[in-house]
């Protein structure tokens, strides 16, 4: 099996595709699946772009929109976890995880799925302490505040990933675990971001969650973003398993964005994208601990009454599988929720979040809640369904082109180009490759008028959830930086690097 490995994506779905493309006729092979480790931007519309947190300068809609329309096809088989730059109302429709367009799959804000073989775990968001501990209780419309919070990873989806005990293959976060800079060329690391040296020297660089999980999990590979360099790192654990970690650029010109991994045959399987019973029976296990307050809610622990032990049973897990009629995740799951682009629309704030068929689907087969319906029914508020008619048929005009020229990417591998390589234990990452695009921004525009019917949803469990008042709305503790990142110091890179 072959994977493609990307780091933040930032929306550049187009580029990444045809570096794939390039280097599977290059190469004469074939990627079975592409990972993208966050910042993946699937913005579906103008309005989602205001779901985006970044400064309105850099609200492009890049290229997903094709993707989600029907104009284009993802040509691999395409999964990701959510970074610091989403469409997070898009995001937020699908906590559990699902299609956001056909044949590309969103992990959810945790989860783990299987790939043929392969389990492949992923943790979407940022750590930042100042959230860490509190419920899901952002919605949209977002504020000022929300919009930037909504995506800073909680206690409750770390827990869930904790109680998880068969081998997990790969694992996936947005930022890195914190301490990881200290398992690899640290020093060559900080001659290219010096300005990372306080942080890594106060062990303050990273996310202290995603540490202890990798402790914790103890995955072969460990594939994170955020940062916008290449990093490489071999973790040893105390019982002589190893975690390979690898931190992949951003998709740009020259940068080191897209790794390729070749696994062992017995991984294979079915090459079919499959639910996770396990992660499945945990997240029933669990349902009961989830708060859309705003404040700290705990998790169980040691000490307690209450039952904190929430790996599955052989039975639990058996149950998971009478329960969904096909393990298998099937791309026809698919549903367009909202409208897809048209060329000068007005950027407004979605003001509302839309019910997803996938979620309720889940949701229904296994009991458990959406995080959203759960908000929404506590306010007294309805949640609408858009454009479902369309689906099938999403009409979509091949886009009157005023597209700038496409250069194809031309492949290099950053041994020629650059001085510095992986490190040697990184052998198991072949063929080693990187790409070049010397692609500017692609603007195309589609349309597909979208028409809209409401549709009010029943309720789930939502007696144990006792209304309180006003407590979902905001809660203006701005923390008013401009940027998030796990500490203050990281929002430099953030404002210097990554929106540039
Ligand atoms: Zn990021
Ligand atoms: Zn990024």
């Amino acid at each position: 099996m072959k994977i493609a490995v990307e780091g933040c994506a930032h929306g550049e779905l187009d580029k990444i595709y045809e570096c794939i493309e390039t280097l599977q006729e290059r190469e004469c092979i074939k990627i079975d699946l592409l990972i993208c480790c966050g910042d993946f931007q699937s913005v579906r519309n103008n309005n989602d772009l205001r779901a985006m947190a970044v400064p309105e300068k850099y609200q492009h809609i890049c290229t997903f929109y094709k993707y989600y329309s029907g104009e284009k096809l993802a040509p691999v088989l395409t999964v990701f976890i959510g970074g610091n730059h989403e469409a997070s109302n898009y995001l937020q429709e699908l906590p559990y995880g699902g299609w956001v367009a056909p044949n590309i799959y969103y992990i959810g804000r945790a989860g783990v799925i299987k790939f043929g073989n392969l389990r492949i775990g992923g943790l979407s968001g940022i750590y930042k302490g100042h959230d860490y501990l509190h419920g899901l209780w952002e919605c949209s419309p977002y504020t000022h505040s929300s919009l930037r919070s909504v995506y800073h990873i909680r206690s409750l989806d770390v827990y869930r990933l904790s109680q998880v005990k068969e081998k997990i293959h790969v694992m996936l976060s947005h930022d890195w675990p914190r301490g990881i800079a200290n398992y690899g060329d640290k020093e060559n690391l900080l001659r290219r971001k010096p300005f990372l040296r306080e942080d890594i020297e106060s062990n303050r660089l990273g996310s202290p969650p995603a540490e202890t999980l990798l402790q914790n999990l103890k995955p072969h590979y460990w594939f994170a973003a955020h940062l916008h360099c290449q990093f490489a790192a071999l973790v040893k654990h105390e019982n002589d398993e190893e975690t390979k970690f690898l931190a992949l650029d951003k998709c740009l010109p020259k940068r080191r964005h897209l790794q390729i991994l070749d696994l062992p045959s017995e991984y294979d399987g079915d090459k079919q994208l499959k639910y996770d019973t396990e992660w499945l029976a945990v997240l029933k296990n669990t349902n009961h601990l989830l708060s859309v307050k705003n404040i700290d809610c705990h998790m169980p622990g040691p000490g307690g009454n209450e039952r904190y032990d929430f790996t599955p049973t052989t039975q639990e897990k058996d149950s998971i599988e009478n329960l969904l009629s096909n393990i298998r995740i099937g791309s026809e799951k698919f549903v367009r929720t909202a409208p897809v682009y048209k060329t000068g629309t007005p950027k407004c704030l979605p003001s509302e979040p839309l019910l997803n068929p996938q979620t309720t689907y889940l949701c229904e087969k296994l009991g458990i809640d959406d995080p959203i319906q759960v908000i929404m029914a506590r306010s007294g508020r309805t949640m609408r369904q858009l454009c479902l008619e369309e689906n099938n048929e999403p009409q979509v005009e091949k886009t009157p082109i005023k597209c700038t020229k496409l250069v194809l990417p031309a492949p290099i591998t950053p041994s020629e180009n650059e001085s510095q390589d992986l490190s040697q234990e990184y052998t198991n990452f072949t063929p080693e490759n990187s790409f070049q695009s010397d692609a500017t921004n692609t603007t195309s525009e589609c349309i597909t008028p979208p028409s809209v019917t409401k549709k009010v949803f029943k309720r789930r469990n939502l007696a144990i959830y006792t209304p309180e008042q006003n407590e979902h709305c905001d809660v203006s503790n701005t923390t008013d930086s401009a940027i998030d990142a796990s500490s203050p110091r990281s929002s430099k890179f953030h404002r210097s690097n990554e929106l540039d």
